[in-house]
């Protein structure tokens, strides 16, 4: 460096004044001070739009206030309104209100939810169906996906599988049975409760809760893998531990 570059260089550095040891912290480059200024001193500097920035924003407001004053203005609106929209999210978003709040399916038919999101999005009318027996579809799609999960979760268990059935009696007055598993996710290191089968059943019969079982071990091949069974509801014949038990042997 020649003498005048170097004088050049140095009146371009900048020196940390909440430094409090030496050497003091210098930069040229603003992005580098920053970080220092976050890490060292815990001083979050937000950066200010640069000039050719702050020209662009400047120009593109009066190119859409030109457009205002024009008809083009919906057409623009129109691609940005759509651009947020995706298909997959809001089937996703959609499914999982219906089945978690046990909301009827008729309700892609009332007009006061027509009327919810459309004045949330406009456009967002192409992406909702109207029919409530595509409900049905994209449920039963919904849940092979998210069954698929589940089954690839099972199937990376390293260890025991755990599985508890129960039947109790619900506020409506229906029997329901279900089926949960208990393992330990090493990859996230934590224990993982699933839900595996959840039925509605006439009584308390022991062949049925098997069959819902059975029904169980088959669909996510877990046998192998399987430690112990917890099971409530069961007499003193325990048809269910029999027919388990004859069923493992068969294995
Ligand atoms: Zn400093």
């Amino acid at each position: 460096m020649t003498q005048d570059k170097d004088d050049d260089f140095n009146s371009k550095l900048k020196y940390c004044t909440h430094c409090t040891i030496f050497p003091v912290y210098c930069t040229n480059i603003s992005s580098n001070m920053q970080k220092h200024l976050k890490s060292w001193h815990k001083i979050n500097v937000k950066i200010s739009v640069s000039q050719v920035q702050a020209t662009t924003l400047q120009q593109l407001e009066q190119l859409y206030l030109q457009a205002m004053l024009s008809d083009q203005i919906k057409a623009i609106d129109a691609q940005v309104f759509q651009k947020h929209l995706n298909q997959n999210t809001i089937n996703e978003a959609l499914i999982s209100l219906i089945v978690v709040q046990n909301l009827s399916f008729q309700m892609i038919e009332w007009s006061e939810f027509h009327i919810f999101y459309q004045i949330l999005n406009s456009k967002s009318v192409i992406f909702i169906t109207t029919a409530h027996s595509q409900i049905r579809q994209k449920i039963i799609k919904a849940w092979q996906t998210h069954k698929n999960t589940v089954q690839k979760k099972l199937q990376s268990v390293l260890f025991s599988i755990h599985l508890f059935i129960d039947i109790w009696t619900s506020s409506n007055k229906l029997l329901l049975l279900a089926v949960t598993a208990d393992f330990v996710d090493c990859i996230e290191e934590k224990h993982v409760k699933i839900l595996l089968a959840f039925h509605t059943v006439k009584n308390h019969n022991e062949k049925k809760q098997f069959v819902v079982f059975f029904s169980v071990l088959q669909n996510y091949d877990i046998v192998k893998k399987l430690k112990t069974v917890v099971a409530d509801n069961s007499d003193t014949k325990d048809i269910f531990c029999q027919e388990i038990e004859a069923h493992l042997l068969n294995k």
